[in-house]
Parts: C-alpha cells; sequence; structure tokens
C-alpha cells in the first residue's frame, strides 16, 4: 500500500522520473512509476521520490537522504496512461478546486493581454495552462472544452472549471466536445458530445478580421485550427497573386490570402470541410475555387502539368504521431515540399507547416533544404513561426511546443 499524507497518496516515483520534474516537465511516465498501489483512477495523488537504492554509492545515498523528504509536489494520477502522472503543483495542494479555479483565470487573463485581434481562441491549453488534460477554446460566445484525462473528468474539477470558465468568461454557452479514442485510451465511460449550459451551440467567429462559421454540435461540426490564427495573417502580409493552398481544411489560409491574391484554390481531401469552407468564403464575400482531393495526386499531377503558383502553402495533418514513424513523415513533407517548390513561380511564397511535435523545426528546414536543393531553388526563410501566442510554450515541457510555420522566399 501507498504511503499517505493526509488521505492523499503518495506516489513514489524513480529519480529518472524525479530529474525529470526537476527539469520543469509536468510528467511522469508509467516506468518511473516506483510504488502506487491501489491508487484510483485521477486521484490527486502527493508525488516524492524513492530513495535508498542499493545502487547508489555513498556519496549518492546522502544526497537522496537529504532529498528523501522533499515531496515534489500534488499531481493528478491516470491508470490508464502511459503518462501516469501529470503535476499540478510543485507543492503539496491543500485545495485543488480552488487552484483550478485561479488556473483558470489566470489562463483567461494571459489571453486578454496577449491574445489580439480574434474573439476566437483557445483559453485553456491543458499542461501549457497547468491544468494537464483540459483543453478550452472560445468561439465568440461559445466554449467549447474536451477533458483528456481521469482527473480532469472528475465531478468536483468539471464543476470547479466549468463555474470559473462561466464566471470568468460569460460564455452564452459551454458546449463539451467528446473524441470517443481519447476517453477509451483513458478508461473514462463512453460519453457523447453536448450542451453544458446555455442554448446555443452554434454562432460565427472572427479572426483578423475574416470571419467564420461555428457549430460545435450536429452533423457538420466546425471549430479551427486556432493555432495558426497568427500565421494566417502573417502568410496574408506576403502573399499576392495566385495562391494554393493544399489541406486548406475549412479555409483558414485561403481566406486570409485571398485578401491579397487575385484568385485562391483551396484542396482537401475532406468534402465536409470543404462546404463548410464554402460557407466561410460566401460569408466574407469571397470566391475561392475548394477542390476535393488527395493532396499528394494533386501536386502531382499539377506539377507535371506545369501549373505554377506565386503563393503555395502547405499545412498537412501531423504525419509522425509517434516517433517511430518519423523517417516516412520526412519523405512525405519532402515530397510535398519538392512539389511546391517546382510549381512557385520565381520569386513565390512557400508557407509550410508541420504540426507533427515529432518533426523538430530543424527536421523541417532539413527537408525544405534538400527540397530546394532537388529542384534547383534558393530559399530565403522570411518568417520562421510556431503556435499562436494562446498555445503557450512552457520552457522546460518540449511536447507543449508542436507546431511549425515556416514563410519563405524562393527563387530560381
Ligand atoms: N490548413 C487548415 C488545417 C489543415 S488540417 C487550417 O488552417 O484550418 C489538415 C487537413 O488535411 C484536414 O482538413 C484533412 O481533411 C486534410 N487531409 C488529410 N489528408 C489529406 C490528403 N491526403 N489530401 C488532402 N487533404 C488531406
Amino acid at each position: 500500500m501507498s504511503e499517505k499524507h493526509g488521505s492523499t497518496p503518495t506516489v513514489l516515483i524513480s529519480r529518472r522520473g524525479a530529474d525529470r520534474l526537476r527539469a520543469g516537465h509536468v510528467w511522469v511516465y508509467r516506468s518511473d512509476v516506483v510504488e502506487a498501489e491501489g491508487v484510483q483512477p485521477g486521484a490527486v495523488v502527493l508525488v516524492q521520490e524513492k530513495t535508498g537504492s542499493s545502487a547508489a554509492t555513498s556519496l549518492n545515498k546522502n544526497v537522496r537522504a537529504t532529498r528523501a523528504a522533499v515531496i515534489l509536489g500534488s499531481a493528478f494520477y491516470s491508470t490508464a496512461s502511459e503518462i501516469a502522472i501529470r503535476m499540478i503543483s510543485r507543492k503539496p495542494v491543500g485545495d485543488l478546486e480552488q487552484l483550478v479555479r485561479e488556473r483558470v483565470r489566470a489562463a483567461v487573463t494571459y489571453r486578454e493581454r496577449f491574445v489580439q485581434d480574434t474573439n476566437a481562441y483557445r483559453v485553456v491549453f491543458s499542461e501549457g495552462d497547468f491544468l494537464p488534460g483540459l483543453i478550452v477554446d472560445r468561439y465568440n460566445d461559445v466554449l467549447s472544452f474536451q477533458v483528456l484525462t481521469q482527473a480532469m473528468d472528475s465531478e468536483e474539477m468539471r464543476s470547479a472549471f466549468l463555474s470559473e470558465l462561466q464566471s470568468a468568461v460569460s460564455p452564452a454557452a459551454i458546449v463539451e466536445r467528446v473524441d470517443p479514442r481519447v476517453r477509451r485510451l483513458e478508461q473514462l465511460p463512453e460519453k457523447e458530445s453536448g450542451l453544458i449550459s446555455g442554448s446555443k451551440s452554434a454562432t460565427e467567429f472572427e479572426m483578423n478580421g475574416v470571419r467564420f462559421v461555428f457549430k460545435a454540435l450536429g452533423g457538420q461540426k466546425t471549430g479551427a485550427f486556432l493555432d495558426q490564427r497568427e500565421n494566417y495573417s502573417a502568410a496574408a502580409q506576403y502573399a499576392r497573386g495566385e495562391a494554393l493552398d493544399v489541406f486548406c481544411y475549412q479555409g483558414g489560409f485561403g481566406l486570409h490570402l485571398a485578401r491579397s491574391c487575385e484568385k485562391v484554390t483551396g484542396v482537401d481531401s475532406s468534402r465536409p470541410a470543404l462546404e463548410i469552407a464554402e460557407q466561410n468564403a460566401a460569408l466574407n464575400g469571397r470566391e475561392i475555387e475548394w477542390i476535393e482531393a488527395n493532396a499528394f495526386d494533386l501536386l502531382r499531377d499539377y506539377s507535371d502539368a506545369g501549373r505554377q503558383y506565386d503563393c503555395i502553402v502547405l499545412d498537412p495533418p501531423a504525419f509522425a504521431k509517434s516517433r517511430r514513424d518519423l523517417p516516412t513523415a520526412l519523405r512525405g513533407y519532402k515530397e510535398l515540399n519538392l512539389r511546391a517548390l517546382k510549381m512557385l513561380r520565381p520569386s513565390g511564397i512557400l508557407v509550410t507547416c508541420s504540426c507533427s511535435y515529432h518533426v523538430g523545426v530543424s527536421d523541417l528546414l532539413e527537408v525544405l533544404s534538400s527540397a530546394a536543393q532537388d529542384s534547383h531553388r534558393i530559399i530565403r526563410i522570411l518568417e520562421n513561426r510556431g503556435q499562436a501566442k494562446d498555445h503557450p510554450t512552457v520552457l522546460g515541457i518540449p511536447e507543449t511546443a508542436y507546431l511549425k510555420c515556416v514563410i519563405a522566399h524562393v527563387s530560381q
């Protein structure tokens, strides 16, 4: 049985796990959990380093002995995830509900200070806001949230963050968005997406002066890639002439490019996404050509046919879901970028993105460099960008930085 500290169970972790926490991370993997017997799914636990390993030298033992009493903080425990522990505080927490309310308020204040030109943004970014397992997006007057962990799904946590969101943001409605796969993996009971408060689940939102429809529920759910919001306006600043938005989804880049380009074509394999893209175009009084196609096939056909553009955006889905996928993913990025480079007119603009955490910015630049060599192009990097500020990157938690967006000038 694990040690108890009051009624809060204590979980013992290995030195490797503890070192990771001391370096600023908030996760401990199951392989670094030494003792957590009987700890319930989603429990709040105290985390402590297991000391006194027999393999330690006497010097190490002394070092460890001084640490023995040190509690590394309070955390959420998951019995299902490989990430067994997600720290919520570096100190033992007395009133967790109070802490969660404070964190929600701090997250809202952070956005009020740093987010501009939009009424759609991520209000809570899980670990990025020290609220592990909670994502909250604001689309104008509707909040949409998702819980990703056992602990965040508890009645106490839900009522704490929901009541605080209600008072801090005063939305017309709050909608829960369920990802059945996430709930299965986390061994949470099945549930449907639905309205939690208020009565509207559809609205319109605006970013950088571009309007979008939003439907949280029903057949064609919408929502935006809010993390690209600042990249949209950055890209639009350089784009002109004829633009091709590849992997356009509901038109995020394309609608922004339409402000500075004469002609915009968006490509995606999802028809429902393109139907929303068309509604968004109409809302903004724009004419954009939407093409339902496999991007790889279309780029091959178009580049073989000698089609040319002045601006090409590549924003594919995450090709590398795990480190194992990296070589395949890099081949995918290489092919897309090579085709795009060949299709750009002199002085063209390439906007190339990767949202795979496992593909680092240096990997993406290497792919780009090798595609430039193969296509005999010269690339000048105009901007090397990441995710928008409402998706904060925390130093020490590398997983909070995942989006890369390189804007480049391409010449012969
Ligand atoms: N650029 C978009 C987000 C793109 S998300 C925005 O800013 O809103 C990735 C998109 O790629 C999804 O819309 C998905 O439908 C599409 N997609 C995935 N595989 C594809 C393929 N092989 N060909 C074309 N589109 C694809």
